[in-house]
Order: C-alpha cells, then sequence, then structure tokens
C-alpha cells in the first residue's frame, strides 16, 4: 500500500536571496521527495516565503514600495532560483495568504479559549520616539556591556562575542533613525509553553523517534529532567506598527513569527488541496480529487488514514520546530509531525560563507556562471547524511567529484555503448529477460543488486552512502566494458549477435543505474528517458523492464570547467559594494579584516551635502586622564561657544603641538555621551595600512566657520 505523505522545506524569508547555503535543505528535500514519489508513494512538498515582519516593512519602506511589492518581487526571484535547482514543489505559498491567516487565527483562538494557554502580560521595550515603534533587538545597537566595543547589536557582540538584553547595552540608539529610544510598556501575548501540560507532552513527544537521536538528547537538556521546568513562554505578538497578521480582538497586535511562519506550511498546503488535480490525479482518489487536506493535519483523521509528514529543518530552528511547534498544534487540535530531519550548516572550502572570499554565493550567482545545477545537486547528495554535521563545497573538490563520477563514469557508460549500438544495431536493444541477460555478461545483474540497499539508504537520508554504492556499481560496470572490449568485438561481423547481447545488456545496466540517480539528477533522467524510450516519470517498478529501442545518442553533460568556478567566485567578491541591508553584519566584520577598505558605495550630492564639514580652529588641545586614545580638543568654528569634541588621535599628536592649528571637523555629526563628558562633532584625519594617523589642514586664508562643500 502506498504512504501518504506531507513533507516541507523550512520558508525562506522575502528579505533576501536564496544562497548556496540554503540549497543545502531544498535539494535535501527534493531528492528525498522525488525519490518516494518514484516509490510509488503519495509525496506532496510544499514550502513558502516567510513573508512578515518589521525587515520587510522597513525595507519596503526604504525603496519606496509596498510590502505586497516587495514580497511579490522576492517571491518571483525565489520560485526562479528553485527552479533552476530543479528544486519541484508541489506548491510553493506564501505566508501572506487568506489560508495561512486563517490557520494562525484558528490556532490561536483554540489555544486562547479551549486550551486556555495564551497569556497577556506586559513588558518593557525599546520604543523609537523619532520612528514611533518598538524596536526589534536587532534594530538596537550601542556599546558593547562587556568589552565596550561600538555599534553592536542589541542582542550579541560581534567583537566579543558576548550575548545580553539590549537593554543593556550602554548608550543604546536606534538603528532605524538614530534615536535615543526610550523604555516603554506595552502589553504582549504570551504561549504559555511552561505550562505542565506541555511539559509532559514534550517529554513524551521529544523521546517517541521523532527526532534524531543528537536533537532529542539537545531537548532532553533544553526540557531538564523529570520536575524541572526550564521551558519558557513565548512572546507571540508585536506592537502596530507591524506587516502581518492582526492577532483578533485587538487593535494594535500582529501575530510575530512563532504564530505566523510555521502555519504556512499549512497553508501553503491548504492552497494546494484547493488547486485542480492534475492528470494522473496528486491524491489518493485520483485525477479531477483533490487532496482531502484534514487526512493530513486533523489530529483524528491524520491518525486514521495514517499519513506521515516531515519537516526538514535547519540545526538553528530546531528548538522552535522540536518544542513550540508541536506544543502549539498539539494543544490546537491539530497532528503533530512524525519526524523532524535536521541538518547542519554549509561551510565551503572548510569556512563559514564569506562575501570577502567570494564565498557566499547566490543561486542566481551559481546559474549565471556554472549553468548545470546537477553538478551541485550531486555533489551535496555525496556529501549528506541523516545526521546535523556541517555539509563542506570544497570548490577543487567539488570540479574533479562531478567530473569524475558523473563524467568520467557515469555518463562514460552510456556514451561508450549508444554509438556501438545505434551504429551496428539502428538502436534496436535485445529484449531479453533479465535472466538470459545475466546468464551472458551479467552488467544488468550488478546494476540490480544493489536495489534494495540503495532504497534503503535513500528512504533514511544517507545520500552519501548511497551515491558511494551507485558509483562502486558504475565503476563494477565500466571495469567489465574495459575487459570485453566491445569496440573490438565490432571489428570481426561474425561476433556481432554476441556484442548486439553484450551492448543491449550494458545500455540496460546504464538505464537502472539511471533509476538511482533520478532523485539527484533529474534533468539527466529526463533526457536519459527521451534516449531510452523510457516510461516517465521514471518510477522504481519499471526497474527490471528492459527497453527494446533507442534514439540517436546526444551528448548529456559536459565537464566542469574549473575557470567557471573562478569567475563565479571572483564575481562575488566584486559584487561586495552593494550589499543588502541584511548583510550589515558582514560587511561590519569584513572591513575589520581588510585595512584598505573597498570603496563605499556611490552616493548622489544630495547625500553628500548632509555632511556639514566646517573650517576649525583647534583653540585648545589636552589630555584626558584615564583615556588611553583621546584628546580632548577645544573648536572654533564661529560660533558663539566652541565645540569640544574628543578625538582618537593621542597616539599620532601631541596636544601642545594642536593648539591654534587650523583643521577640519564634522559639525552636524549627533553629539554622543562618551564616558568623558560630551563630544560635539569630529575631527576628520586619514589612516591606512601603514602606521600613522594624519589630521586634514586647509589651505592658507581659510577661516573658522567656513564651509567645506
Ligand atoms: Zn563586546
Amino acid at each position: 500500500m502506498s504512504r501518504k505523505i506531507l513533507v516541507t522545506s523550512a520558508l525562506p524569508y522575502a528579505n533576501g536571496s536564496i544562497h548556496l547555503g540554503h540549497l543545502v535543505e531544498y535539494i535535501q528535500t527534493d531528492i528525498w521527495v522525488r525519490y518516494q514519489k518514484m516509490q510509488g508513494n503519495e509525496c506532496h512538498y510544499v514550502c513558502a516565503d516567510d513573508t512578515h515582519g518589521t525587515p520587510i516593512m522597513l525595507r519596503a519602506e526604504k525603496e519606496g514600495i509596498t510590502p505586497e511589492q516587495l514580497i511579490d518581487r522576492v517571491w518571483h526571484e525565489h520560485k526562479a532560483d528553485f527552479d533552476g535547482f530543479h528544486v519541484e514543489f508541489d506548491h510553493y505559498g506564501s505566508t501572506n495568504s487568506n489560508e495561512t491567516r486563517e490557520f494562525a487565527e484558528r490556532i490561536y483562538l483554540r489555544l486562547r479559549d479551549e486550551a486556555r494557554l495564551i497569556e497577556k502580560r506586559s513588558i518593557e521595550q525599546f520604543y523609537d520616539p523619532v520612528k514611533q515603534m518598538f524596536l526589534p533587538d536587532r534594530f538596537i545597537k550601542g556599546e558593547c556591556p562587556k568589552c565596550h566595543a561600538k555599534d553592536q547589536y542589541g542582542d550579541n557582540c560581534e567583537a566579543c562575542g558576548a550575548t545580553y538584553a539590549p537593554t543593556e547595552l550602554i548608550n543604546p540608539y536606534s538603528a532605524v533613525s538614530g534615536a535615543q529610544p526610550e523604555r516603554r510598556n506595552s502589553d504582549h501575548y504570551f504561549f504559555r509553553l511552561s505550562d505542565p501540560r506541555c511539559q509532559e507532552f514534550l517529554r513524551g513527544w521529544t523521546t517517541s523517534g521523532s527526532l534524531q537521536p543528537e536533537a532529542a538528547n539537545k531537548m532532553q537538556e533544553w526540557l531538564g529532567g523529570e520536575g524541572e521546568n526550564k521551558l519558557s513562554d513565548w512572546d507571540i505578538s508585536r506592537d502596530a506598527p507591524y506587516f502581518g497578521f492582526k492577532i483578533p480582538g485587538t487593535e494594535d497586535k500582529y501575530f510575530y513569527v512563532w504564530l505566523d511562519a510555521p502555519v504556512g506550511y499549512m497553508g501553503s498546503f491548504r492552497q494546494l488541496c484547493s488547486l485542480p488535480s492534475p492528470a494522473g490525479g496528486r491524491g489518493a482518489g485520483g485525477e479531477g480529487v483533490p487532496i482531502d487536506f484534514d487526512a493530513f493535519w486533523d489530529k483524528e483523521k491524520a491518525a486514521q488514514e495514517k499519513t506521515e509528514l516531515y519537516h526538514f529543518i535547519g540545526k538553528d530552528i530546531l528548538y522552535f520546530h522540536a518544542l513550540f511547534w508541536p506544543a502549539m498544534l498539539q494543544n490546537a487540535g491539530f497532528r503533530t509531525p512524525t519526524k523532524l530531519f535536521a541538518h547542519g550548516f554549509l561551510t565551503v572550502n572548510g569556512e563559514k560563507m564569506s562575501k570577502s572570499r567570494g564565498t557566499f554565493i547566490t543561486a542566481k550567482s551559481y546559474i549565471d556562471h556554472i549553468k548545470n545545477t546537477e553538478y551541485l545537486r550531486y555533489y551535496y547528495a555525496a556529501k549528506l547524511n541523516g545526521t546535523m554535521e556541517d555539509t563542506d563545497l570544497n570548490l577543487d573538490d567539488f570540479v574533479t567529484k562531478v567530473n569524475s563520477d558523473l563524467v568520467g563514469k557515469y555518463i562514460n557508460i552510456v556514451s561508450r555503448c549508444a554509438s556501438i549500438l545505434n551504429k551496428y544495431f539502428s538502436g534496436v536493444v535485445l529484449a531479453e529477460n533479465p535472466q538470459a541477460l545475466v546468464a551472458s555478461r551479467g552488467y544488468s545483474m550488478i546494476a540490480y543488486g544493489s536495489d534494495e540497499e540503495i532504497k534503503e539508504l535513500f528512504e533514511s537520508r544517507e545520500f552519501g552512502k548511497a551515491t558511494r554504492e551507485i558509483m562502486r556499481l558504475v565503476d563494477l560496470i565500466n571495469q567489465r566494458i574495459d575487459q570485453d572490449k566491445p569496440w573490438n568485438i565490432a571489428k570481426d561481423p561474425s561476433k556481432h549477435a554476441e556484442l548486439h547481447l553484450l551492448i543491449s545488456d550494458c545500455i540496460n545496466a546504464f538505464r537502472i543505474i539511471t533509476y538511482y540517480m533520478a532523485p539527484i539528477l533529474p534533468e539527466t533522467a529526463r533526457r536519459v528517458a527521451e534516449l531510452l524510450t523510457l516510461p516517465y516519470p521514471l518510477k522504481w517498478v519499471d526497474l527490471d523492464r528492459p527497453i527494446t529501442q533507442i534514439n540517436p545518442y546526444q551528448h548529456l553533460m559536459i565537464r566542469l570547467d574549473p575557470k567557471l568556478i573562478e569567475a563565479m567566485v571572483a564575481a562575488n567578491q566584486e559584487s561586495l559594494k552593494p550589499m543588502p541591508e541584511s548583510h550589515s553584519q558582514q560587511r561590519h566584520a569584513e572591513h575589520q579584516q581588510h585595512a584598505i577598505a573597498p570603496v563605499a558605495e556611490t552616493i548622489s550630492i544630495d547625500d553628500f551635502s548632509k555632511v556639514d564639514l566646517r573650517v576649525a580652529k583647534i583653540v585648545n588641545a589636552e589630555h584626558v586622564e584615564g583615556a588611553e586614545k583621546l584628546l580632548k580638543l577645544t573648536l572654533d568654528i564661529g560660533e558663539a561657544q566652541p565645540r569640544t569634541v574628543f578625538a582618537g588621535i593621542k597616539s599620532a599628536y601631541d596636544p601642545e603641538k594642536l593648539k591654534g592649528r587650523m583643521t577640519v571637523m564634522v559639525a552636524n555629526l549627533a553629539p554622543r555621551k562618551m564616558k568623558f563628558g560630551l563630544s560635539e562633532g569630529m575631527v576628520l584625519a586619514a589612516s591606512g595600512e601603514a602606521p600613522g594617523l594624519f589630521i586634514l589642514s586647509p589651505d592658507e586664508g581659510a577661516q573658522p566657520g567656513m564651509r567645506i562643500k
């Protein structure tokens, strides 16, 4: 009996591009789904863009478009990337849908009114008085309370790695407006994950085989021992202004990500269930019969129908998917996931993906440069297993492996045999039964031999082991071809009957290998199906159905040129400058690594004229007690009162020699409260890779207060 399976991948956020790190998950999921479909199982693969939240709202505002316009544009970009990598969703939706809204509200109301697990509490948060909004942690910056590094985010310090609450930052400011944030109280809604009912349920669920062993262990740590209560309640609300779904019964509160993103799995599947079923049907009912949503999500119906639900996720969102999500579903009358499949992160050449090294590669950039996306599908498959280990994309190894395994071995079988079959036998394949073929040469038998093992490996997501086993078979087949030398046999017309049998067997072996490869290389499999006149889409049950005719051979795959990789890496290094806002973190880190920073983004004359530069006379300069780097400067820029500026130039200048000198200052920089007093501007100085620090001077004749334009 065929299984009924629903599969999801994590929802990508609509604020950035899909990159090679994301693709580990989508390719992994897609391979597994394609395998299930080949087995004849009813398998539905859904996903959606995660579209709500403050970053989307602010980015749209910055671009001068509506959030709906922004997420529509990004949806098309994401979809094109997935299509390019042959990631074939049965439905790719958006969390900004009526279906998702309906389920978010239904879950919330059931949790509130039936399970009584929703609680309203007042919490204190930072509020931006200029922008008139509460600030998420990532939108508050300030000085690290531990190491005093400046311009750190509200949740952790990039300089020393400390984590803290945004309220601990020294001199916090809003990254949105630059204003000093105020603390304000606001009512928030919490899901009471700490409730004993949730704890008890999760103790059972997390140890019932729903998680990989390493994930289950992690959850026991997070849950604590019997009697311990380590779970805290989850804030599921945000204040207006916000781009998202309004919480029922409120005027200005919105569902935060926890209560709308994963609900997008349900919303997207609901949309699939209402789409017209294609020829051959989608669900159990066959053509024209829609899929039954409740069979997959309703607690009782799902149990009756034995439907399965799998979430493929990164290990970073495990806590949420293994604790919060099942507890929420359980208490709202929905089914819980059958299993979570968590994977690790991607490293490139053994290191974190990096923009400065050119290894932060977007899906689009890969498609533009390399074109053949099956190379990467194969390489990822060869590296993946069922654990949460990280996956490394070694770019040299990538070229070697693709060229050796795919072109040099797998495709090599058919390119050697198809031409002989076409040249001497008009492409006719002897349709002997497999047993007769075994008796002759045994090519197909080699390929058949590992059918069960390969199935098992695909099922358990041991794709690395599966590809190794497939390649072992391919090696054996190639060795036998080398021994048999069909091209020599072809020279002797009296041996053509023998040759025909041998080549037919060999082509059938290649056919079987192609079935094994099909979940990983769907496009190549489609073209092989054309060449070998196979029933398509490929189904595992056709594995022992020999073919009778092939079409003229056309090249199936070319070698991967390492120059393409070099060009791709170089292009990603070049695209350093126009970086999207969301990657400012990486941008910051890179500038620290490179003494010579790349020239900054192009600005307009209007941007430049916002900076008010003035000629300043240094009236006084003195040391500051306790400051290692600072001098206290008193600057005359023609105002009634001189300005005080703390400048980090102590290492380069003797204060006595600065007195009376003219220099240049930024006069309209927001005043900054420092440990030693208020700094009312900034003095300009040049520095580079070579040691030294050099303040600027205007030419003779310039007067204090003159504007520099
Ligand atoms: Zn720090």
